[in-house]
């Protein structure tokens, strides 16, 4: 079989790894067991997916949910990988075709729920399987301490010892706490296994708390401003959701709703017209969750503050899985907290709980409540506070949420660092800061006479700014890795890759100031959708191609081609098979499938666009 770069190339169209996931197959690859932690949107099931099709046998890859089973398989499909679920979805003739399918060896990955693992047909096959890897996703659903306990999660460790060859066993969630992780590993009998914990960051999401008296019109006024978009607006009861729902209704925005007290044919109707983006808006309890795979969403809209840090960054994590933009808002009033607190005196009584243990749960809730306000309260950077919280490194000023923006200004600095820039480079970086500084000030010191560095075109092009300004900027562009600084004793600047399209133009600088005056901060603006660089008109001629095959095919939009793959084709805007396969996310399976249709619309665009 092919190596894993072109496995995933050939497969999922993309030409690198993300951070975590070389190491996780590698070790799967070597039949050791693995554990990956890393956000939503990491990136987690391409790390068993990509060993499932170099190995010899089956995957089976056991997923609490069917809804999630359903688009990924449907994601698989599309890309050429022989994949199928065996879930109560399916009638039963259904599921006993698929059975006998597996049994003849159709399948190179199985989707199943951990109750299937005891019903007798599946163990029957199960133990005649040649199965080669179990991966376990959403693992934390193994742990009592988890937020999405499922008891027969603790029954998979059983189905593996039935198995007369253990397959190697990968786990994965998002859920990092100690007690989680433990109980995985220990639950799931993981051998030795390879922990993999990436950072919680998620660049892309742009943080914001906003106070107001007047919800409804706020809301109103966030959801019109990102009108069309996929969005979810989380409320903290189902009465909250219906009202919600209605006012965006009566307001021309077409919304649809989720929550526990619907009929089943509701809900999953009301999600299918979510995912296939029939309905722009869900508006929702926290039970629409867990399976949303939905890769565009492109803010979550919290109208009630929820009960703890870890729902909320599961919840607005949902936006931006594609990696592109994404906003996630959270309106907060004072009067949610008693509604928190409400739900926390009235936890659900388990009877398998003393008394002494429910007390405990009961003040753990009540101290994580206590986080949460301080989130919505803080003027301090907001994704710093939650990166804090989960033990994970964090910056003082991330400058991406709306208490860094209230804070700070945005300053282009892309002709100053032209001009450091191009002198490192012209004086053969050779030399430190203190003398790119004196050179650009146009200092006509002994040494720089010597070195003949006063004839240099660089020589005094900054002889009006300021050293310690100057020596600020080369800080910032260190830190932001234009250049590096390079030896202990004399250190010189030395200019990295990054910088050669800032000196060609091609690419801006930016830094964040403190605001000067004291006037009140204006109000954080919202964070685009998509880069500049890209054209809507064409973005929009490729999203009408994407619909059409969508449709056709039965799926959403999302599984034919991501918004960050179209975005990533107006930027490359290939005319040839061979150059859009250079585009993220074009495997070579959907080159065949969809290239053709995308080229054809990249090519009159730009015959219309260069007459
Ligand atoms: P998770 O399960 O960790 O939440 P997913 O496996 O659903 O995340 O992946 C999220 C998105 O990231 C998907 O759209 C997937 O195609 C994309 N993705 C995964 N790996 C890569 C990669 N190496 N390069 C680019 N995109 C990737
Ligand atoms: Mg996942």
């Amino acid at each position: 079989m092919a190596d894993k770069y072109e496995v995933l190339k050939q497969f999922f169209g993309y030409s690198s790894f993300r951070n975590g996931q070389e190491v996780l197959v590698d070790a799967l690859l070597a039949g050791r067991d693995v554990l990956g932690i890393m956000p939503t949107g990491a990136g987690k099931s391409l790390c068993y997916q990509i060993p499932s099709i170099m190995m010899n046998g089956i995957t089976l890859v056991i997923s609490p949910l069917i809804s999630l089973m359903k688009d990924q398989v449907n994601a698989l499909v599309q890309q050429g990988v022989n994949a199928a679920y065996l879930n109560r979805s399916l009638s039963d003739v259904q599921y006993k075709k698929a059975l006998s399918n597996a049994e003849r060896g159709k399948y190179k990955i199985i989707y199943v729920a951990p109750e299937r693992l005891e019903s007798n047909s599946f163990l029957r096959f199960a133990l005649k399987a040649d199965i080669s890897l179990i991966a376990v996703d959403e693992a934390h659903c193994v742990s009592q301490w988890g937020q999405d306990f499922r008891p027969s999660y603790l029954n998979i460790i059983s189905f593996i010892s039935k198995l007369e060859r253990r397959p190697v066993v990968g786990a994965f969630t998002a859920t990092a706490t100690e007690e989680v992780k433990n109980d995985i590993v220990r639950l799931l009998n993981l051998n030795n296994p390879l922990s993999v914990t990436t950072g919680f960051n998620r660049p892309n999401l742009f943080f914001s708390v906003l106070k107001h008296q007047d919800k409804s019109s706020k809301l109103l006024e966030l959801v019109r401003k990102r009108n069309n978009q996929s969005g979810i607006v989380y409320c903290s009861t189902r009465k909250g959701v219906e009202q919600v729902c209605d006012l965006l209704n009566n307001n021309g925005i077409t919304a649809t709703r989720y929550h526990a007290g619907l009929e089943d044919t509701e809900r999953v109707k009301n999600q299918d017209d979510f995912v296939f983006d029939r309905k722009s808006v869900m508006v929702a309890t926290n039970a629409f969750g867990m399976g949303i795979d939905k890769s565009d969403v492109r803010f979550v809209i919290h109208y009630n503050m929820p009960k703890n840090i870890e729902s909320y960054y599961q919840e607005a994590g949902r936006a931006g899985r594609d990696g592109m933009d994404a906003d996630c808002i959270l309106l907060y009033a004072k009067s949610d907290v008693s509604t928190c607190r409400f739900f926390i005196e009235n936890i659900e009584d388990n009877a398998d709980l003393s008394k002494e243990q429910k007390e405990y749960f009961r003040q753990r809730e009540e101290e994580r409540l206590k986080q949460m306000v301080f989130y919505c309260t803080t003027s301090n950077c907001l994704r710093g506070y939650m990166l804090r919280y989960f033990g994970d490194k964090y910056m003082r000023v991330c400058g991406k949420c709306s208490n860094c923006l209230g804070r700070f200004d945005t300053v282009d600095i892309t002709v100053e660092a032209q001009k450091i820039l191009s002198c490192i480079i012209r004086t053969g970086q050779h030399y430190g800061a203190k003398m790119i500084i004196d050179v650009l000030r146009g200092i006509s010191s002994e040494r720089i006479q010597r070195a003949g560095l006063d004839l240099q075109s660089t020589f005094g092009i900054m002889k009006d700014v300021e050293p310690s300004e100057i020596q600020n900027i080369i800080e910032k562009l260190e830190e932001q890795e234009y250049i590096v600084s390079v030896g202990a004793e004399k250190p010189v600047l030395r200019v990295k890759e990054k910088s050669y399209p800032v000196l060609k133009g091609k690419a801006s600088v930016k830094i964040l100031k403190a605001k000067q005056s004291k006037q009140k901060a204006p109000k954080p603006k919202a964070s685009k959708p998509n880069p500049p660089a890209v054209d809507p008109e064409l973005f929009n001629a490729l999203k009408v191609v994407r619909m059409y095959f969508a449709k056709r095919m039965g799926v959403p939009a999302f599984v034919i081609f991501s918004d960050a793959t179209l975005t990533d084709m107006c930027r490359v805007m290939p005319t040839t098979y061979a150059k859009f396969l250079l585009v993220s996310g074009v495997s070579i399976n959907k080159l065949e499938k969809y290239g053709e249709a995308f080229l054809r619309v990249i090519r009159e665009y730009m015959a219309k666009n260069t007459n």
